[in-house]
């Protein structure tokens, strides 16, 4: 990969990290009783309000996991360059459509797709077998 291409993709990253911390954690409220609310029954309002909770909560879960991502990315592209947009799994690189559209990928398509730990015999297990 370029120097140019590299950061290309820092940019986009950097982009990414800053739209996904803009984006904030979901506030998740209390239940209070709001000033519009008044005429809902109780329980209703309770219902409601234990369903936004359990959304927020699971937005934020993925958020974490999606600055993670992005940081452990932005950290590669300063450490170890070379390795960025490779398949951390097969080493295959990883098409730039794909990178493009999701700068943080360390799998391939195919190794993604083989995330299921029954399957994740990759080359390394093949090459290993020949010692
Ligand atoms: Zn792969």
């Amino acid at each position: 990969m370029t120097p140019r291409q590299l950061a290309g993709f820092k940019a986009a990253l950097e982009k990414a990290r800053t739209d996904a911390r803009a984006d904030g954690p979901a506030k998740i409220e209390p239940n209070r009783k709001d000033p519009i609310a008044v005429g809902v029954p109780d329980e209703d309002e309770q219902a409601l309000s234990e369903m936004m909770q359990t959304l927020a909560s699971t937005r934020n879960k993925k958020q974490a996991e999606l600055l993670a991502q992005i940081t452990r990315a932005l950290r590669k592209l300063d450490t170890a360059p070379d390795d960025f947009g490779l398949c951390e799994d097969c080493e295959e690189a990883i098409p730039a459509k794909r990178l493009q559209a999701l700068p943080y990928a360390t799998l391939c398509t195919e190794c993604q797709s083989k995330q299921d730990p029954r399957r994740n015999q990759s080359r390394k297990g093949l090459t290993d077998y020949d010692r």
